[in-house]
């Protein structure tokens, strides 16, 4: 195996395309899938390019998935498919692959835009979720995670607020929404160490990572400045609409689940079909749903209390015929 002298550069960083040609700089077996029962698929090859817009998982966002291309000198092209993309501790980029490409070999890397974008809907809507929350309400964000169907913020609240109240969240949520609405640019700044300090003093960033070096600080104008190694969206515009669902509370704090983009529509469109359905099971329309489950349920505890009444009545009857001389 080569030894790494430099590691993949990342075009995402500074670039939202999502073509790209790079070099294999390396390639290694992946140990933990030559252990693995199942090879059917083939195995688990880790590879690394001179420069990559594949997003690794970092930050709570998953990594990238697509393809990379690679042309023989015969014309054929061979097309591989990337499964998952990880950072090592050297800072090194590894994509997954079924199939070896050999140290030196040209590819083109086709990111999968679809999977992409809804990672940058989610990833920029919960910076700006986490900016409103702290803004209208003093709620730091303690974590954040990027689920398959929802994505989750840990809230600590401040001081002598135990609870967030459904007015609360609805404040948050329309003020999200109108931030949406004004489309306000990201910008990519890379400051130095000691300005990002400065700018920690400043209280215009609230953390900042352990790393050496320039650190990449993400703007959303006129909101926030945030250390952030992640993709985002252009403007606030592209985040879509942001929709808060439940919220539970966590040992660390409350946990508010969300959705952003597409995903805000598809979930709505399925309330809307579960809503429609129980609706016309029960005869009524949507907005008489809550009256008339309410009133089945007093109607089925009714029903219940009458029973265990009559049951009463009919074991002391029984009784009665027991004990009545033949
Ligand atoms: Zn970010």
């Amino acid at each position: 195996m080569a030894v790494v002298a430099e590691t993949a550069k990342r075009l995402y960083y500074d670039s939202a395309a999502l073509e790209f040609d790079a070099v294999v700089t390396d390639i290694r077996l992946d140990s933990r899938d030559a252990s693995s029962p199942d090879k059917s698929a083939g195995q688990l090859w880790q590879i690394a390019l001179d420069r990559t817009a594949f997003y690794p998982e970092g930050g709570g966002q998953p990594w990238d998935t697509g393809v990379l291309v690679a042309t023989a000198r015969s014309g054929a092209t061979l097309e591989v498919p990337v499964e998952r993309v990880e950072e090592d501790e050297h800072g090194e980029v590894w994509h997954y692959v079924r199939k070896p490409l050999v140290e030196g070999t040209e590819v083109t890397g086709h990111v999968n835009a679809t999977r992409r974008v809804d990672h940058e809907q989610q990833h920029s809507g919960q910076h700006l979720l986490s900016a409103v929350f702290l803004r209208e309400l003093g709620a730091q964000t303690a974590s954040f995670h990027l689920g398959s169907a929802f994505s989750t913020i840990d809230l600590a609240l401040r001081e002598g607020q135990d609870r967030l109240s459904d007015a609360e969240l609805s404040r948050v949520e329309d003020a999200a929404n109108e931030i949406v609405f004004e489309g306000r640019p990201f910008y990519t700044h890379w400051v130095q160490p000691e300005m990002a300090h400065l700018m920690l003093e400043r209280g215009d960033l609230r953390k900042l990572p352990k790393r050496e070096g320039p650190m990449r600080i993400v703007q959303m104008q006129g909101i926030e400045f945030n250390a952030c190694g992640g993709t985002h969206v252009a403007t606030t515009g592209s985040i879509g609409a942001i929709t808060l669902r439940r919220i539970e509370k966590v040992r660390q704090g409350w946990r508010v689940e969300f959705c952003c983009g597409l995903r805000a529509v598809r979930a709505a469109r399925e309330d809307h079909r579960l809503l429609g359905g129980i609706a016309k099971t029960l005869s009524v329309g949507a907005a008489d749903v809550p009256e008339r489950v309410e009133s089945l349920l007093e109607k089925g505890k009714a029903a219940a209390k009458e029973v265990k009444k009559l049951q009463g009545e009919l074991r002391r009857f029984e009784i009665a015929e027991d004990v009545k001389p033949a």
